[in-house]
Protein backbone atom coordinates (compact mmCIF):
# COMPACT_ATOMS: atom_id res chain seq x y z
CA UNK A 1 0.00 0.00 0.00
CA UNK A 2 1.50 3.48 -0.55
CA UNK A 3 2.37 5.88 2.00
CA UNK A 4 -0.48 8.17 2.99
CA UNK A 5 0.46 11.57 4.86
CA UNK A 6 -2.07 14.44 6.32
CA UNK A 7 -1.03 17.85 5.86
CA UNK A 8 -3.79 19.61 7.52
CA UNK A 9 -4.83 18.69 11.29
CA UNK A 10 -5.55 21.48 14.65
CA UNK A 11 -4.83 20.64 18.16
CA UNK A 12 -5.93 22.06 21.93
CA UNK A 13 -3.45 24.90 20.78
CA UNK A 14 -5.76 26.73 18.85
CA UNK A 15 -9.28 25.22 18.28
CA UNK A 16 -8.88 21.60 18.39
CA UNK A 17 -9.89 19.22 21.29
CA UNK A 18 -7.04 16.98 21.13
CA UNK A 19 -3.58 17.90 22.24
CA UNK A 20 -0.80 17.37 19.45
CA UNK A 21 0.24 14.05 21.67
CA UNK A 22 -2.89 12.97 20.98
CA UNK A 23 -3.30 13.70 17.10
CA UNK A 24 0.10 12.55 16.69
CA UNK A 25 -1.22 9.21 18.03
CA UNK A 26 -3.87 9.13 15.86
CA UNK A 27 -2.46 9.64 12.96
CA UNK A 28 0.20 6.56 13.62
CA UNK A 29 -3.14 4.52 14.38
CA UNK A 30 -4.18 5.40 10.70
CA UNK A 31 -1.17 4.15 9.52
CA UNK A 32 0.18 7.29 8.23
CA UNK A 33 3.73 8.01 7.47
CA UNK A 34 3.94 12.28 8.06
CA UNK A 35 1.80 14.63 9.16
CA UNK A 36 1.73 18.55 9.56
CA UNK A 37 0.50 20.22 12.46
CA UNK A 38 -1.20 22.96 11.44
CA UNK A 39 -2.41 25.08 14.35
CA UNK A 40 -4.48 28.84 13.45
CA UNK A 41 -1.82 31.71 14.35
CA UNK A 42 0.35 29.35 16.18
CA UNK A 43 3.41 27.18 16.12
CA UNK A 44 2.76 26.25 19.96
CA UNK A 45 2.37 22.59 19.41
CA UNK A 46 4.86 22.00 17.33
CA UNK A 47 7.21 20.97 19.57
CA UNK A 48 5.48 18.45 21.61
CA UNK A 49 4.22 17.00 18.07
CA UNK A 50 7.66 16.65 16.65
CA UNK A 51 9.08 14.88 20.05
CA UNK A 52 5.48 12.49 19.84
CA UNK A 53 6.46 11.39 16.33
CA UNK A 54 10.21 10.84 17.29
CA UNK A 55 8.79 8.36 19.46
CA UNK A 56 5.85 7.19 17.92
CA UNK A 57 7.74 6.58 14.42
CA UNK A 58 6.17 9.16 12.20
CA UNK A 59 7.45 12.34 10.68
CA UNK A 60 6.06 15.50 12.17
CA UNK A 61 6.32 18.70 9.52
CA UNK A 62 6.38 21.85 11.08
CA UNK A 63 3.73 24.25 9.95
CA UNK A 64 1.19 26.90 11.05
CA UNK A 65 -2.82 27.93 9.31
CA UNK A 66 -2.41 31.77 9.31
CA UNK A 67 -5.70 33.75 8.64
CA UNK A 68 -5.10 36.95 6.61
CA UNK A 69 -7.92 39.06 5.88
CA UNK A 70 -8.21 39.95 2.28
CA UNK A 71 -10.71 41.54 0.24
CA UNK A 72 -13.07 40.81 3.16
CA UNK A 73 -12.32 37.67 3.13
CA UNK A 74 -10.98 35.94 5.88
CA UNK A 75 -7.85 33.62 3.89
CA UNK A 76 -5.88 30.99 5.27
CA UNK A 77 -2.58 30.31 4.03
CA UNK A 78 -0.63 27.10 5.26
CA UNK A 79 3.49 27.23 6.07
CA UNK A 80 5.17 23.99 5.47
CA UNK A 81 8.64 23.65 7.25
CA UNK A 82 8.65 26.76 9.03
CA UNK A 83 11.24 27.67 11.63
CA UNK A 84 9.28 27.62 14.73
CA UNK A 85 11.57 29.59 16.73
CA UNK A 86 12.10 32.20 13.58
CA UNK A 87 11.71 35.77 15.32
CA UNK A 88 10.16 37.43 13.01
CA UNK A 89 7.55 34.98 12.35
CA UNK A 90 7.30 34.90 16.19
CA UNK A 91 6.34 38.64 16.01
CA UNK A 92 3.89 38.75 13.65
CA UNK A 93 2.17 36.05 15.14
CA UNK A 94 2.46 38.59 18.77
CA UNK A 95 1.59 41.14 16.51
CA UNK A 96 -1.68 39.12 15.20
CA UNK A 97 -2.64 38.52 19.10
CA UNK A 98 -2.40 41.80 19.92
CA UNK A 99 -5.09 42.75 17.01
CA UNK A 100 -7.29 40.58 18.53
CA UNK A 101 -7.26 41.89 21.59
CA UNK A 102 -7.74 44.87 20.88
CA UNK A 103 -10.42 44.10 18.07
CA UNK A 104 -12.23 42.14 21.09
CA UNK A 105 -12.65 45.77 22.69
CA UNK A 106 -13.74 47.54 20.16
CA UNK A 107 -16.30 44.91 19.18
CA UNK A 108 -17.59 44.76 23.10
CA UNK A 109 -17.90 48.88 22.73
CA UNK A 110 -20.41 47.91 19.30
CA UNK A 111 -22.38 45.72 21.60
CA UNK A 112 -22.67 47.58 24.35
CA UNK A 113 -23.97 50.88 22.13
CA UNK A 114 -26.39 48.24 20.55
CA UNK A 115 -27.59 48.05 24.23
CA UNK A 116 -25.97 44.57 25.33
CA UNK A 117 -23.04 45.34 28.15
CA UNK A 118 -21.07 42.59 27.83
CA UNK A 119 -17.60 42.65 29.43
CA UNK A 120 -14.79 41.69 27.93
CA UNK A 121 -13.71 39.20 30.73
CA UNK A 122 -16.82 37.26 29.81
CA UNK A 123 -15.38 36.47 26.83
CA UNK A 124 -11.64 36.11 27.53
CA UNK A 125 -12.32 33.82 30.23
CA UNK A 126 -13.75 30.92 27.17
CA UNK A 127 -10.39 31.36 25.64
CA UNK A 128 -8.74 28.92 27.61
CA UNK A 129 -6.43 26.45 25.70
CA UNK A 130 -8.70 27.35 22.53
CA UNK A 131 -6.25 29.73 20.78
CA UNK A 132 -6.65 33.22 19.98
CA UNK A 133 -9.39 35.31 20.97
CA UNK A 134 -12.13 35.74 18.27
CA UNK A 135 -16.01 35.31 17.07
CA UNK A 136 -16.74 32.29 18.44
CA UNK A 137 -15.86 33.21 22.14
CA UNK A 138 -17.67 36.23 21.59
CA UNK A 139 -20.94 34.52 20.06
CA UNK A 140 -20.57 32.16 23.20
CA UNK A 141 -20.29 34.93 25.67
CA UNK A 142 -24.04 36.21 24.32
CA UNK A 143 -25.50 32.93 24.14
CA UNK A 144 -24.60 32.65 28.13
CA UNK A 145 -26.41 35.82 28.17
CA UNK A 146 -29.10 34.64 26.98
CA UNK A 147 -29.26 38.03 24.53
CA UNK A 148 -29.35 35.34 21.54
CA UNK A 149 -30.55 32.01 21.74
CA UNK A 150 -28.38 30.03 19.89
CA UNK A 151 -24.79 30.48 18.67
CA UNK A 152 -25.59 30.67 15.02
CA UNK A 153 -28.22 33.68 16.10
CA UNK A 154 -25.35 35.57 17.60
CA UNK A 155 -23.76 35.62 14.09
CA UNK A 156 -26.61 35.94 12.46
CA UNK A 157 -28.22 39.30 14.51
CA UNK A 158 -24.25 41.05 15.89
CA UNK A 159 -21.46 39.23 14.83
CA UNK A 160 -21.44 37.94 10.92
CA UNK A 161 -19.75 40.31 8.56
CA UNK A 162 -22.61 41.84 7.24
CA UNK A 163 -23.85 42.58 10.97
CA UNK A 164 -23.46 45.79 13.29
CA UNK A 165 -21.07 44.61 15.95
CA UNK A 166 -19.00 43.28 13.28
CA UNK A 167 -14.79 44.40 12.66
CA UNK A 168 -12.61 42.69 10.47
CA UNK A 169 -9.13 41.52 11.89
CA UNK A 170 -6.21 43.57 11.53
CA UNK A 171 -3.73 41.15 9.99
CA UNK A 172 -0.94 41.50 7.21
CA UNK A 173 -1.13 42.70 3.94
CA UNK A 174 -0.38 39.15 1.62
CA UNK A 175 2.68 40.44 0.40
CA UNK A 176 3.75 40.87 4.04
CA UNK A 177 2.61 37.87 5.39
CA UNK A 178 4.09 35.14 2.88
CA UNK A 179 7.36 37.02 2.99
CA UNK A 180 7.71 36.22 6.72
CA UNK A 181 6.57 33.29 6.08
CA UNK A 182 8.97 32.48 3.40
CA UNK A 183 12.33 33.65 5.47
CA UNK A 184 11.17 31.27 8.10
CA UNK A 185 11.82 28.88 5.98
CA UNK A 186 8.10 27.84 5.26
CA UNK A 187 6.39 26.12 1.62
CA UNK A 188 3.55 28.61 1.66
CA UNK A 189 0.12 26.91 0.55
CA UNK A 190 -3.42 28.75 -0.06
CA UNK A 191 -5.65 26.47 1.84
CA UNK A 192 -9.00 25.35 0.94
CA UNK A 193 -9.20 27.18 -2.37
CA UNK A 194 -12.73 26.21 -2.86
CA UNK A 195 -14.14 28.10 0.19
CA UNK A 196 -13.01 32.03 -1.37
CA UNK A 197 -15.33 33.63 -3.55
CA UNK A 198 -13.84 34.21 -6.52
CA UNK A 199 -10.46 33.92 -8.27
CA UNK A 200 -8.66 36.35 -7.05
CA UNK A 201 -8.08 35.15 -4.30
CA UNK A 202 -5.69 32.86 -5.73
CA UNK A 203 -4.54 35.17 -8.88
CA UNK A 204 -3.56 37.80 -5.48
CA UNK A 205 -1.65 35.26 -3.10
CA UNK A 206 0.24 33.86 -6.05
CA UNK A 207 1.58 37.15 -7.69
CA UNK A 208 2.34 37.59 -3.72
CA UNK A 209 4.56 34.55 -3.63
CA UNK A 210 2.42 31.74 -2.87
CA UNK A 211 3.80 27.97 -3.84
CA UNK A 212 0.58 25.76 -3.35
CA UNK A 213 -2.97 25.07 -3.30
CA UNK A 214 -4.80 22.79 -0.82
CA UNK A 215 -6.45 20.61 -3.45
CA UNK A 216 -7.38 17.45 -1.47
CA UNK A 217 -9.87 18.47 1.46
CA UNK A 218 -12.96 17.49 2.83
CA UNK A 219 -15.12 20.59 1.80
CA UNK A 220 -13.71 19.83 -1.74
CA UNK A 221 -15.92 17.67 -4.29
CA UNK A 222 -14.74 15.52 -7.08
CA UNK A 223 -15.20 18.17 -9.41
CA UNK A 224 -13.17 21.00 -7.51
CA UNK A 225 -10.34 18.72 -6.89
CA UNK A 226 -10.33 17.98 -10.65
CA UNK A 227 -10.57 21.78 -10.98
CA UNK A 228 -7.82 22.70 -8.62
CA UNK A 229 -5.42 20.22 -9.87
CA UNK A 230 -5.46 21.11 -13.24
CA UNK A 231 -5.12 24.90 -11.80
CA UNK A 232 -2.01 23.51 -10.03
CA UNK A 233 -0.90 22.09 -13.15
CA UNK A 234 -1.25 25.24 -15.24
CA UNK A 235 -0.19 27.56 -12.38
CA UNK A 236 2.96 25.31 -11.50
CA UNK A 237 1.90 25.29 -8.17
CA UNK A 238 2.41 22.78 -5.44
CA UNK A 239 -0.56 20.32 -4.06
CA UNK A 240 -0.81 19.58 -0.66
CA UNK A 241 -4.13 17.93 0.79
CA UNK A 242 -5.48 17.06 4.62
CA UNK A 243 -8.65 16.25 6.74
CA UNK A 244 -8.39 19.36 8.31
CA UNK A 245 -9.56 17.59 11.96
CA UNK A 246 -10.45 19.35 14.90
CA UNK A 247 -10.64 16.92 17.39
CA UNK A 248 -13.81 14.73 18.59
CA UNK A 249 -17.25 16.07 19.03
CA UNK A 250 -16.74 18.23 15.54
CA UNK A 251 -18.40 16.89 12.80
CA UNK A 252 -14.54 16.68 11.48
CA UNK A 253 -13.41 13.36 9.64
CA UNK A 254 -10.20 11.74 11.61
CA UNK A 255 -6.93 12.10 10.53
CA UNK A 256 -5.86 10.56 6.92
CA UNK A 257 -9.69 10.33 5.97
CA UNK A 258 -8.96 11.93 3.14
CA UNK A 259 -6.51 10.17 1.34
CA UNK A 260 -3.10 12.33 0.01
CA UNK A 261 0.40 10.36 -0.91
CA UNK A 262 3.74 11.04 0.39
CA UNK A 263 4.47 12.21 -2.84
CA UNK A 264 3.38 15.88 -2.03
CA UNK A 265 5.49 15.77 0.68
CA UNK A 266 8.58 15.36 -1.03
CA UNK A 267 7.65 17.82 -3.72
CA UNK A 268 6.81 20.37 -1.36
CA UNK A 269 9.84 19.54 0.90
CA UNK A 270 12.19 20.26 -2.26
CA UNK A 271 10.47 23.39 -3.13
CA UNK A 272 11.72 24.37 0.47
CA UNK A 273 12.72 28.36 0.32
CA UNK A 274 16.88 28.61 0.90
CA UNK A 275 16.62 32.13 1.86
CA UNK A 276 14.87 31.10 5.14
CA UNK A 277 16.89 31.26 8.62
CA UNK A 278 17.74 27.94 10.13
P1 LIG B 1 -12.68 35.47 13.77
O1 LIG B 1 -11.36 34.91 13.29
O2 LIG B 1 -12.60 35.97 15.16
O3 LIG B 1 -13.24 36.47 12.81
O4 LIG B 1 -13.71 34.24 13.83
C1 LIG B 1 -13.86 33.43 12.69
C2 LIG B 1 -14.62 32.17 13.09
O5 LIG B 1 -15.96 32.50 13.41
C3 LIG B 1 -14.73 31.18 11.95
O6 LIG B 1 -13.62 30.30 11.94
C4 LIG B 1 -15.99 30.43 12.31
O7 LIG B 1 -15.70 29.43 13.25
C5 LIG B 1 -16.83 31.46 13.00
N1 LIG B 1 -17.82 32.06 12.08
C6 LIG B 1 -17.62 33.07 11.19
N2 LIG B 1 -18.77 33.39 10.56
C7 LIG B 1 -19.73 32.58 11.06
C8 LIG B 1 -21.16 32.42 10.85
N3 LIG B 1 -21.83 33.21 9.98
N4 LIG B 1 -21.80 31.46 11.58
C9 LIG B 1 -21.15 30.70 12.47
N5 LIG B 1 -19.83 30.80 12.72
C10 LIG B 1 -19.12 31.72 12.04
ZN1 LIG C 1 -9.59 25.58 12.94
FE1 LIG D 1 -8.85 26.89 7.35
FE1 LIG E 1 -7.78 24.30 9.29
Amino acid sequence: MPERIDLHLHTTCSDGTQSPEAVVRLAKQAGLSAIAITDHDTVSGVAEATEAGLRLGIRVVPALELSVEYAGQDVHILAYFVDPSDPALAAMLADLRQARRERLAEMVGRLRRLGLPLAEGEVTRRVSSLGPVGRPHLAEALVARRWVETYTDAFRYYLSSESPAYLPNRTPSPEAALAVLKQAGGVPVLAHPGCYAGDDVLERFRRAGLMGIEVFHPRHGADEVNHLISTAERLDLLMTGGSDYHGEGRSDLPPGSVPVGADLLHRLEAARPVGGMR
